[in-house]
C-alpha cells in the first residue's frame, strides 16, 4: 500500500504564533523557529479572528461570559471587551470568515494558541488555570469541522513535535484513503496498527478483533471505523512509549534488513529529548532508504522516488 503523501501539507496557525504581533498587547511569537528547517516542509495559513474582526492592535483583552466559546454559538454566552462593549457578533462573523478561508484552501490542520478566548481549543496546559474558557469562539468552529489540532506550545519540544507530526501525517493519509471493502480496511490497518497500538493498545486490540466479525460491512460501518481511527490519531503518545516502540521497531528492522543505524539507543539508556528526536529522525530516514515500514511513523511526506 502506498504510504506517501506527496503534496506539501497545508497548516493553519494562529497568526500570533507565526510571528505576527497581533495579541491584544501587541505581542507575538515566532513559534515555528522551534521546529527549524521542518517549517519549510509545509504551507502555512496564518489567521487571526480578532484582528480580522477589526479589533486592532493593541486592543482591550476580550472575555467570554458563559461556559465557553461554544456557549457563544448557542446564544448562551457573549464576547465582551474589558470596558463592557459587546463584540459577540463581530467575533462570530470573523471566526466564520477565517474558517471559510481555511476550508476553501483545503486546510485540515491547525496550530492554535492555547488559552485564547478566540483560538483556544482544549483545556490549557498552563497549570491550574483554565484561561480563555476553552474552546474559544473560533476554536469551537475548528473542533466542529474536524480539524487536526496541535497546541502551539508543543512545537518547542522536539519529541512532542515529532509525535504530532507523525500522527498528523497518518491522520491526513487516512482521510484520503478509499474505504469500500474489508480489503481496503485491512490495507489501512496494516499501515496504521502499530501507531494506533502505541497510542491506545487496548482500543487497538479490540478493533483488530472486531474485524473478524465484519465479513460484509456496510459503508457506514467502515466510515465509523475511519472516524474512530482518526480520533485515536489525535491523542498524544508519551516519551516512554515512544522510546519503547523505537527500540522494538529498530530491532525488527535490523533482523529483517541486516542493517544497523548508528546512535539508536535502548529504552533504558539515558538521553535527552533532543537526542531522542534525532534518533527518531534517523530511524525514519533509515527505514525510508530501504522501503521498510517504520510502524511508529508510517506515512512519508515527500515525493516518491521512481523505481530504477
Ligand atoms: S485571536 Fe488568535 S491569532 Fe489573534 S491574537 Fe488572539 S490567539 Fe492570536
Amino acid at each position: 500500500m502506498d504510504v506517501y503523501l506527496e503534496d506539501r501539507i497545508k497548516i493553519g496557525i494562529s497568526a500570533c504564533m507565526y510571528g505576527c504581533k497581533f495579541r491584544y498587547n501587541a505581542k507575538g511569537w515566532h513559534q515555528l523557529e522551534a521546529i527549524g528547517r521542518d517549517a519549510s516542509s509545509f504551507i502555512w495559513f496564518p489567521v487571526c479572528p480578532e484582528v480580522n474582526a477589526g479589533f486592532g492592535v493593541p486592543r482591550e483583552a476580550i472575555k467570554i461570559t458563559g461556559e465557553s466559546g461554544s456557549a457563544v454559538w448557542k446564544n448562551a454566552g457573549k464576547v465582551m471587551s474589558g470596558s463592557g462593549k459587546n463584540l459577540t457578533s463581530a467575533l462570530m462573523k470573523s471566526s466564520e470568515a477565517c474558517l471559510n478561508q481555511l476550508l476553501q484552501a483545503e486546510v485540515a490542520v491547525f496550530i492554535y494558541m492555547e488559552g485564547s478566548p478566540s483560538c483556544g481549543v482544549y483545556r490549557t496546559t498552563l497549570k491550574n488555570k483554565r484561561l480563555g474558557k476553552p474552546p474559544g469562539v473560533f476554536g469551537h468552529l475548528l473542533l466542529e469541522n474536524g480539524f487536526f489540532l496541535i497546541p502551539a506550545n508543543d512545537l518547542t519540544s522536539p519529541v512532542k513535535w515529532w509525535d504530532w507530526r507523525r500522527r498528523m501525517l497518518a491522520f491526513l493519509w487516512l482521510k484520503k484513503q478509499p474505504l469500500h471493502t474489508m480489503a481496503d480496511l485491512y490495507g489501512i490497518w496494516h499501515v496504521l496498527k502499530f501507531l494506533c497500538q502505541e497510542i491506545d493498545e487496548k482500543w487497538a486490540r479490540a478493533l483488530g478483533k472486531k474485524f473478524a466479525d465484519m465479513a460484509h460491512p456496510k459503508a457506514e460501518d467502515l466510515e465509523a471505523i475511519r472516524v474512530d481511527i482518526l480520533n485515536v490519531l489525535r491523542k498524544p503518545s508519551s516519551p516512554q512509549k515512544i522510546k519503547n516502540r523505537l527500540w522494538k521497531h529498530y530491532s525488527h528492522y535490523r533482523k529483517l534488513t541486516g542493517k544497523t543505524i548508528e546512535g539508536i539507543k535502548r529504552p533504558t539508556e539515558l538521553r535527552n529529548m533532543t537526542e531522542l528526536a534525532e534518533e527518531l529522525l534517523k530511524m525514519e530516514l533509515g527505514a525510508m532508504s530501504v522501503d521498510y515500514l517504520f510502524g511508529a511513523s508510517p506515512i512519508i511526506n515527500r515525493k516518491k522516488k521512481a523505481k530504477e
